[in-house]
């Protein structure tokens, strides 16, 4: 399992300190098929083939790291879909990254950035691997 949101969300927390997360770089999906599933209806595509379709998603093409993962749009003032309400996708759609980071209260007690956790097993090596290897299968 990429991502346990049961364990790590915490809504309360987050309401209160309204996103310092989303306000960074925005989350990835980590697994390309749980991507596919909530956003294709788990049709596969290949890389030029979702590079098309990304834009009516509000999503881009990473590719800084020489792997293409699908991504939320980044803004200067964070990720594309955070919004004052906070985010703006639903929690069952969120990347896997924002639902596997462990909110911790610290955040709250220092006056900005964030002290929460990403879980060793959702980091962006582990997403850069899982989409290479996804690439490879189409
Ligand atoms: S995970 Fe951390 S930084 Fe993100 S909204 Fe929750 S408390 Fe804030
Ligand atoms: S997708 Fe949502 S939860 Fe994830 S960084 Fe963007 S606004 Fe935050």
């Amino acid at each position: 399992m990429v991502y346990e949101q049961s364990t790590s969300l915490d809504l309360l927390l987050c309401k209160r300190c309204g996103g310092r997360c989303c306000q960074g770089s925005p989350g990835i999906w980590l697994d390309p098929q749980r991507f596919f599933d909530l956003f294709f209806a788990g049709k596969h595509l290949t890389v030029e083939q979702l590079t098309e379709r990304l834009p009516e998603l509000g999503l881009v093409m990473w590719g800084m790291s020489g792997i293409p993962l699908p991504a939320p749009l980044s803004l200067n003032s964070g990720c594309g879909f955070h919004t004052v309400d906070g985010c703006s996708l639903t929690v069952a759609e969120r990347p896997c990254q924002c639902l596997a980071l462990i909110p911790n209260q610290k955040t709250l007690d220092q006056p900005q950035g964030c002290q929460c956790q990403t879980p060793a097993e959702s980091s962006r090596e582990v997403g850069n691997q899982r989409w290479q290897d996804y690439w490879l299968t189409v």
